[in-house]
């Protein structure tokens, strides 16, 4: 009985959200506008004028105070009709690159010249976003943090609101607008990453679009539980997960790479028109698919004997700890032969922490009769 309830309970519930047949998404107008933007609640690419620029403000979950969180969305719908692709930043707050990148992106596109759509998301973690951080506090937890992006698709009826914001977001901005979906990231504070892709490789029409970025490193990936790049994939949505270098600031070196790759993936689907421009096999990119994770063993200050892009090999040294008196600790060794991806930059470190990733190409799985080894996944998105 409860049960019955609770179904018929969404049902109304989604019926009056929504206002228009399930059929079809529709841009939803609450009436508000903010900073001269006008506030949407769903939004349905279709719906826009062709041949235009849009900019809209998202209303994303309430706060506490009933008032919303806003997401920051522009749309370039082109003259004609095409493929919809969907540029996503700030799934993690501290994570500024993305949003340069992206601006770059769509400071080229011409709407009258294009065939399809695109749509920029910045800010989507608004709470992490205005403190700089990677993780949404939730008051009622203390302030507990969440990572956002480990609850996609998130959860109408979820238990904290971030969960609530992300199933808003990912139904009602994200899924009805794209074919193809970037989330772009960097490296988290306190850490470095190079101009690095999570791909899963496996699937042709994402190996395509990974292998037009003229970047450091792609690794084939099989997604993780909970990012928004894996929910994209599982809804049938090719994705790419990002990483622009490290956070906090505009990695002026990597942000051109990612642009051209993203202008690259946009001619490739036929949005803007002209010719392909540098990809991975000119950029010389190294492929793996498999992290080797060091991990500190000690308290102390890390002193790093290798970094971002230096191929190591195994059992060469790649930082050596000390204590407050200056006597050594411990020295990190490599398993594997491979290229360093992320590196820690905070010099002072807990046991557990991350030291140094190191991307490599792994000995095919062992196989015997209970099946294959299971191919573990460390996410640092
Ligand atoms: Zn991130």
């Amino acid at each position: 009985m409860k049960y019955f309830i609770a179904v018929l309970a969404a049902a109304g519930c989604a019926a009056m959200a929504l206002g228009a047949p399930a059929t079809r998404a529709a841009t939803l107008y609450t009436g508000d506008t903010i900073q001269g933007k006008r506030v949407i609640s769903q939004l349905d690419v279709n719906d826009l004028e062709a041949g235009k620029q849009y900019s809209f403000f998202f209303q994303g979950v309430q706060m506490g105070t009933g008032q919303h969180w806003y997401l920051p969305v522009v749309v370039a719908k082109g003259a004609k009709p095409g493929k919809r692709i969907v540029l996503v930043s700030g799934v993690h707050g501290d994570e500024v690159s993305p949003v340069d990148a992206v601006q770059r992106i769509m400071a080229q596109l011409d709407p009258a010249q294009m065939s399809g759509t695109v749509t920029a998301v910045y800010d989507v973690s608004r709470p992490a976003r205005e403190g700089v951080t990677r993780m949404w506090p939730i008051a009622q937890w203390g302030g507990q943090l969440i990572d956002l992006n480990r609850v996609w698709p998130g959860n109408e009826a979820g238990g904290n609101a971030p969960s609530r914001h992300a199933w808003l977001v990912f139904n009602r901005l994200f899924k009805p607008n794209a074919d193809v979906a970037l989330d772009f990231h960097t490296a988290a504070t306190g850490g470095g990453f190079t101009a690095f892709i999570f791909a899963e490789l496996s699937k042709p029409e994402i190996r395509a679009m990974a292998e037009l970025y003229p970047i450091e490193q792609i690794k084939n990936d099989p997604g993780y539980p909970g990012t928004l790049e894996t929910s994209f994939v599982a809804a049938g949505i090719p994705s790419l997960t990002i990483e622009i270098g490290g956070p906090r600031y505009f990695d002026k070196r990597i942000i051109p790479m990612f642009v051209e790759g993203t202008m690259n993936v946009l001619k490739y689907h036929k949005v803007v028109p002209g010719d392909i421009g540098r990809t991975s096999r000119d950029a010389g990119t190294f492929f793996g698919d498999a992290f080797h994770t060091v991990r500190a063993t000690h308290g102390g200050f890390l002193e790093l004997k290798a970094d971002l892009r230096d191929k190591v090999v195994p059992g060469q040294v790649i930082a050596i700890q000390r204590n407050s008196f200056g006597e050594v600790v411990h020295e990190y060794k490599s398993e594997v032969g491979g290229e360093v991806s992320t590196v820690q930059r905070d010099a002072m470190i807990e046991p557990g922490t991350r030291v140094m990733q190191i991307l490599f190409v792994s000995p095919p799985a062992k196989c015997g009769p209970d099946g294959c080894a299971e191919e573990q996944s460390d996410y640092v998105e």
